[in-house]
């Protein structure tokens, strides 16, 4: 072997060695759900494979330098931890989540001081620095004036998540570089963002779901949620028909999550027609996820474990809850997806998660977890997991000498 494939070969190692699954991951819904996505732990981890594998050599310390902040919270970057020149080079940005200091500067400083310096920092570095920039993921949002220069970057997104319904609104307009020295050639009309796959809107029930997104401006949108943040009245299903008629045939994934209680009604079947192409979907729990058309390629109906009423302690409740929410028939043998793990649940309550478990298994059905994983895969993985662990003691038996 040459010494050129040799560097090649020890490349590849090392990119293997620090990728992050999930949380760098540009198509996050296409198989699981959501709630992984926002855990940051394991990039962390990775980050600490990285730091070590530099100590190994100069050549790798160089090769692995390239990977420098992959991702950045701009909490940070305010608090001087991460410099504000790193930020072109993120892949995942998080524009809202704070580290939970509390420095009399910016945490508790006057007014709004925390937010009109994190905003601040966000729209100095979009005007200072050279396009493009690496970014791919978006977390969270500011105000629209904030926001809408990201239209600079709108080629590269790829993922977009909690973001206020009018977010569309940042992919509407011009870009002129005529007063940007770093970007002379830039000026075009800006409609959209062209590879945008995946977007999470976080909204309230009160606002209508407008201005709605089109195909023309997002033609690789393939997962859609939306997560109504306030109970007190819920999208009706006619309104979700309206926006979904100008995105809903090229969806893949469909997440609508708002919770109300256990009042049933029959879902409006017009709503197959709208997501012809749908393959895994979440919908409130009050509408009933039944008649699916046949010959429909839905696969994966997903639940959210929280909206089950797992605090009161009845099986019959929980039973008739789970038989009008997750009907169960010869005819429609999809797979049922939880949005968190079972190790999540198992943990919170015992009780319920058995009664979830054996209601799957009385009718035969397939229920797995946020991992993919069914409960017996879990115990197979925990056991594995617990016989592993290198400080375990054995204890001689009776038998044994
Ligand atoms: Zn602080």
């Amino acid at each position: 072997m040459s010494s050129k494939a040799s560097v090649e070969v020890w490349q590849i190692i090392l990119k293997y060695a620090i990728s992050v699954p999930i949380f760098l991951d540009v198509e996050p819904f296409k198989s699981r759900a959501t709630s992984q996505y926002s855990y940051g732990g394991l990039y962390w981890q990775v980050e600490r494979i990285r730091n070590t594998l530099r100590r190994i050599c100069q050549d790798w310390n160089t090769f692995l330098k390239s990977y420098d902040n992959r991702f950045i919270r701009m909490d940070d970057v305010l608090h001087k931890r991460v410099p504000r020149g790193a930020l072109p080079s993120a892949i995942r940005i998080d524009l809202q989540s704070s580290s939970g200091c509390s420095c009399d500067e910016y945490c508790n400083g006057p007014g709004n001081a925390y937010w009109d310096g994190m905003e601040g920092v966000w729209i100095n570095a979009l005007h200072e620095y050279d396009y493009p920039w690496k970014v791919e993921i978006i977390d969270g949002s500011y105000g629209e004036e904030r926001m809408s220069p990201l239209r600079r970057l709108a080629l590269n997104l790829k993922v977009m998540i909690s973001q206020p319904r009018d977010f569309a609104r940042y992919f509407e307009g011009v870009i002129s570089g005529s007063k940007d020295p770093l970007d002379p050639q830039l000026s075009m009309s800006v409609s959209g963002a062209r590879n945008l796959g995946t977007l999470y809107l976080h909204m309230n029930p009160r606002d209508p779901l407008s201005p709605l997104i089109k195909s023309d401006m997002f033609p690789s949108l393939q997962y859609l949620g939306i997560h109504v943040i306030k109970t007190r009245r819920p999208l009706e299903q006619q309104e979700i028909h309206r926006f979904l008629r100008y995105i809903g045939s090229q969806l893949r994934t469909f997440y609508y999550h708002h919770h109300l209680g256990l009042y049933p009604t029959a879902l409006d079947p017009s709503l197959w027609n709208l997501l012809p192409n749908v393959e895994s979907i979440q919908l409130p729990f009050e509408w009933v996820a039944s008649d699916v058309p046949k010959g429909h390629p839905l696969k994966r109906v997903q639940i959210t474990a929280f909206d089950f009423p797992y605090h009161i302690n009845d099986e019959v409740i929980w039973k008739s809850a789970l038989s009008h929410y997750c009907p169960l028939s010869p005819q429609g043998k999809w797979c049922f997806g939880l949005n968190m793990t079972w190790t999540h649940l198992l943990t919170m309550t015992l009780d319920f998660s058995m009664c979830i478990w054996n209601y799957f298994e009385e009718n035969d059905a397939l229920l797995e977890d946020a991992h993919g994983d069914t409960l017996s895969q879990h115990i197979v993985f925990v056991i594995k997991a617990f016989w592993k662990q290198p400080h375990r003691k054995y204890h001689k038996s009776a038998f044994d000498g």
